[in-house]
């Protein structure tokens, strides 16, 4: 199994978060084919715990387009309704540790650079679906993923590895509803990567730290309509409850132990000059470098709706669509990738920690992790970005997918085989 081809493969077939059939139905294929026991659907996601769903339409529309593109339909009718999470286990002979590697598997709603400069263009794999692309690396990861598998598959472990595929990282959606099954209660160590963000091609950061704890909250004002000429003292206006809640949200503080930010980031709502809207919709996000402090953001953006609303006596409704946390890397890992990445003598320059920035939902699995005695870190492997990530023009080197392989494939050995 060649991991480029692969790669192209699923860039060519972007599928946004919690409809990744296609791709999760190629990574049970391909994991049950090297030996894999593997559970997927609500077996690894609760789905309670499922942030930021979809519209149904939008998921049984992308269940028949992965249909159409090969994607087997015994194995994706336990995913109906979303739940394309994947997790492959081998356990060998001998005890020993559970080590976990964790994939993400999603696209982005961006459309595709079209031009000679854009690699995945001049080469014929770019996105066939107008709309959606994989403008962040997740088609890297998944096809790293398998790649590890099949390197894998022979070895007689002492202890159990669990290859996790999640969906729905864009938003940080996808994660919770992993975490929230239990399946990973029993991992000792769990290994989280990308491809690129602040690493440069050859470059590798064994840990992390700067992440953002973030919340990201849709709500929903309801009034009453009314004639805005004739009648506007019996209506209730769903827009101006919005609108103060979006000054007021602005307009909250700075914290002086922590960095924040805040964004209502699309507020819709009515219909015509003359009506009195009844109803408008807001997205907002919160985000702390403390987990503390972004909690104490969301309870007061929380309290602003409220508030709001009642102001102009509308009801609300408030919804946690995706969330993140602060992410602490454990020593015991970062030296194990450190000392192999060395080993490897491939890279150019091997960190053992760097500063990211932004949110990351493996930040939810982490923690689970080591809320239940494990340990956890999140990597990053360097490569080349002609344009930033979550562009038209969004790519990877590919040399990096080899490398990145590698040393997955170095330290899982190290974790369960070299004993
Ligand atoms: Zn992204
Ligand atoms: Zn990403």
């Amino acid at each position: 199994m060649d991991v480029q081809q692969i790669r192209r493969d699923i860039h060519q077939h972007p599928e946004l978060g919690f409809t990744e059939f296609r791709t999760a139905s190629i990574v049970v294929e391909k994991l049950q084919s090297f030996g894999f026991d593997v559970m997927y659907g609500k077996d690894v996601m609760d789905e309670s715990a499922c942030r930021g769903m979809p519209p149904k339409y939008e998921i049984e529309e992308a269940y028949h387009v992965a249909l159409n593109e090969q994607a087997d339909a015994e194995i994706i009718k336990h995913m109906e309704g979303g739940f394309t999470g994947v997790i492959g286990k081998m356990s060998g002979n001998k005890q020993g540790s559970t080590v976990a590697f964790r994939f993400d598997m999603d696209a982005l709603p961006i459309i595709e650079a079209e031009d000679e400069g854009h690699v995945p263009f001049r080469e014929d794999f770019h996105s066939l679906h107008k709309g959606k692309m994989h403008a962040c690396g997740h088609d890297g990861h998944t096809a790293i993923g398998l790649k590890l598998a099949e390197t894998l598959k022979d070895e007689d472990f002492a202890g159990t590895l669990l290859l996790i595929f999640q969906p729905a990282e864009e938003g940080g959606r996808g994660a919770s509803s992993i975490a929230a099954n239990g399946v990973l209660d029993n991992i000792d160590k769990l290994y989280c990567m990308h491809l690129g963000l602040d690493a440069p091609q050859g470059e590798v950061w064994c840990g992390t730290d700067g992440w953002l704890a973030t919340t990201k909250i849709n709500s929903t004002f309801h009034g009453v309509s009314s004639h805005a000429g004739v009648a506007p003292e019996k209506g209730k206006n769903a827009l101006v409850g919005a609108a103060t809640a979006l000054l007021n949200i602005h307009a909250l503080p700075r914290y002086s132990d922590g960095k924040t930010r805040v964004n209502v980031g699309a507020l819709n709502g009515g219909t015509a000059t003359n009506i009195i809207p009844d109803k408008a919709t807001m997205v907002i996000e919160t985000r702390s470098d403390k987990a503390e402090i972004n909690e104490d953001l969301e309870d007061r953006v929380k309290n602003i709706v409220e508030h709001s609303a009642k102001m102009h006596d509308l009801d609300y409704e408030i919804e946690i669509v995706g969330e993140g946390t602060t992410i602490q890397c454990d020593e015991s890992l970062i030296n194990t990738a450190f000392e192999e990445a060395e080993e490897l003598n491939l890279f150019s320059s091997v960190k053992r920690m760097g500063r990211a920035t932004g949110s990351e939902d493996a930040s939810i699995l982490i923690k689970r992790v080591q809320e239940y005695g494990g340990e956890g870190t999140y990597m990053l492997i360097g490569t080349d970005l002609p344009a930033p990530h979550h562009h038209p023009a969004f790519d990877i080197n590919e040399k990096s997918l080899h490398d990145a392989v590698k040393l997955l494939n170095r330290i899982a050995t190290k974790e369960l085989i070299d004993k």
